[in-house]
């Protein structure tokens, strides 16, 4: 029998993470009275939204960022959702600006994105930002891509040559992390639903990203042996336990079968526990991109 994957633990990389950004905040303060600041808006009362939001205001203060969160009501118009973004955008103690989505269904996400300032977009999500990324020129990429690429490097080292498939097309997740592998020089192909014989394109894989949001999809005989699988599907899905799923509790999968996957994959991610965990950091290094790339500083 095969040797059972590494596990990824994105919890070791994230407080590292955090930590070398801590001691740049630091540093900025010391050296040229920079403190970087991070403004989250979250509109309405979506429950993950709000743990997503609390978590990325207690980790910003804890790096000794600048941190500010403004909470929007469920009913907010598009007026007041745009004059926020305005004035957050002339806002000079503030570098970063994250606008937590999704949006109430009565918001137009687009119109918001056009008119956040490229150089505050932490999360990547400007088509300028867009734009510099397929390009391969520097700018704010989004955080769980990013994430993502910071667990790769970590693991597997040098990425050059290497055939990564892609599962997931969407602008947060699978385009972005598609064009930072493009970038390491790897062999790139991107799957998506209308993918034919998915299975065989996933064998394939010396790198496997699962962004799909369907859980368990990709099944340990899809996976390469050795290959690394980075899981990013975050899925809510009823306890196994018929006892516990009686009583609607839930739990978190991702969109690899874990187990079966940790039988043949060479490194694999835990969801929850893996990528996850990337995000805020990277937010967090963003934030002090962008507060560097403000005042001048050398990145
Ligand atoms: P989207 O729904 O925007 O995109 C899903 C993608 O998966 C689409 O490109 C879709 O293809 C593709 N897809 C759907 N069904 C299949 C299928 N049967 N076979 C092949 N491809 C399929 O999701 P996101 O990209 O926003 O998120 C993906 C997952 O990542 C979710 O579980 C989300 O919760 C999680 N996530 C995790 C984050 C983290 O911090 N860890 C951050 C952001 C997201 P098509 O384009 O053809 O419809």
């Amino acid at each position: 029998m095969s040797q059972p994957a590494q596990i990824i633990d994105g919890k070791v990389y994230a407080e590292r993470l955090r930590g070398q950004v801590g001691e740049e905040v630091a540093r900025l303060k010391a050296t040229h009275g920079l403190t970087p600041g991070l403004a989250v808006v979250l509109v309405g009362e979506d429950p993950a939204s709000q743990i997503y939001v609390r978590s990325k205001g207690e980790h910003s203060k804890a790096a000794g960022m600048h941190s500010v969160t403004h909470r929007l009501a469920e009913s907010a118009t598009q007026d007041e959702l745009m004059a926020l973004v305005e004035a957050l955008n002339a806002d000079p103690a503030i570098h970063g600006i994250l606008v937590q989505l999704p949006l109430p269904r009565h918001l137009d996400e687009k119109a918001v994105l056009a008119i956040l300032d490229p150089e505050k977009d932490v999360d990547g999500l400007t088509m300028v930002n867009a734009g510099r990324l397929a390009s391969g020129l520097p700018g704010l990429y989004p955080c769980t891509p990013v994430g993502s690429m910071i667990l790769l490097r970590e693991t597997v080292g040098d990425l050059t040559g290497k055939r990564a498939v892609v599962v997931g097309r969407s602008m947060l997740v699978g385009r972005p992390i598609a064009q930072l592998l493009l970038q390491a020089d790897c062999t790139v192909t991107i799957a998506h639903s209308r993918t034919q014989d998915l299975p065989a394109v996933c064998r394939e894989a010396d790198i496997l990203v699962a962004a799909v949001g369907r859980p368990r999809m990709i099944r340990g005989d899809w996976i390469k042996p050795g290959a690394a699988v980075i899981d990013v599907g975050i899925n809510r899905v009823p306890f196994d336990d018929p006892v516990k799923a009686a009583e609607g509790r839930t739990k978190v999968v991702g969109d690899v079968h874990f187990k079966e996957a940790l039988q043949v994959a060479g490194w694999i991610t835990p969801a929850p526990g893996g990528v996850g965990l990337m995000t805020v950091a990277v937010l967090l290094q963003n934030t002090v991109i962008a507060a560097k790339r403000a005042a001048g500083l050398e990145i």
